[in-house]
């Protein structure tokens, strides 16, 4: 059976802190015209402040949507946060958890991490759990321990339904990682999620991220362990990120 058949292709955006309530409107438009007769699950990941503009205007569509990000706690005296129980509240389904540049950037380490995939899988959010190695822990051969450390964190405790393997040095630099460099990875992570559910482990949906573009995806979706994309840059551009999605129909 190909890869297709066993795990809906996943493509989501990752709008990071960029957007306005003017392009948001025309991005979700052109993406809700474009995507019809595309079999991928498709989704984007706004700002907070546009969650609820989002989830109207994808209302009456097959797009998806999610946060970018979740407090570890649940309620009470956190100024600036925000629960995972108040994206749940109007109908939040998916949420990203450990982006590297929420670890790079803001410090999280893989406890925390873990703590807030709990706080989202408590609620009945799927985590999208973000992985990868910097280009020093490449160069090192450090891959594989770097992502099975931050996998297990959360394996403690849950085993994920979606992670994103995204190399640092490969988002927002252009660079992407191989095909074949990337299904060895995603194989790997596979493989680490089977020892602990096996059946778990074929219906978990692996997509990479590191400069996807229209130009690379599809060689990377014909990989039999790569089940699509978290895109940044490109998903702020409707007719690229719509090719991206299209390139899952092979
Ligand atoms: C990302 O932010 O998750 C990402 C992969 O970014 P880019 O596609 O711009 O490299």
């Amino acid at each position: 059976m190909s890869h297709s058949s066993v795990r809906r292709p996943f493509i989501a955006g990752n709008w990071k802190m960029h957007g306005s309530v003017a392009s948001n409107a025309a991005l979700l438009a052109a993406l809700k015209a474009g995507l019809a007769g595309n079999a991928a699950e498709v989704a984007v990941f706004a700002p907070y402040p546009y969650l609820d503009q989002v989830a109207r205007l994808a209302a009456d569509s097959r797009l998806v949507w999610g946060a970018q990000d979740v407090s570890r706690h649940d309620m009470g005296a956190y100024t600036g946060e925000v629960s995972a129980a108040m994206l749940r509240d109007f109908g939040c389904r998916y949420a990203l958890v450990g982006h590297s540049e929420r670890r790079g950037l803001h410090g999280e380490s893989d406890a925390l991490v873990a703590e807030k995939f709990s706080a989202l899988a408590a609620v009945g959010i799927v985590p999208a759990l973000c992985l990868g190695e910097t280009l020093a822990e490449r160069q090192a051969g450090e891959t594989l321990s770097v992502v099975f450390r931050q996998l297990d964190a959360v394996l403690a405790s849950h085993v994920p339904a979606l992670l994103a393997y995204e190399p640092v040095w490969a988002i927002g630099t252009g660079l992407t990682a191989s095909p074949e460099e990337a299904q060895a990875v995603h194989l790997a992570l596979r493989a680490h999620v089977a020892k602990q559910d096996a059946a778990a482990a074929i219906g978990l949906r692996i997509v990479y991220g590191g400069s996807v573009k229209a130009g690379n995806a599809a060689a990377l979706f014909a990989m039999p362990d790569i089940d699509g994309a978290l895109v940044g840059g490109a998903a702020l551009n409707a007719d690229e990120f719509l090719a991206i999605c299209r390139a899952t129909n092979v």
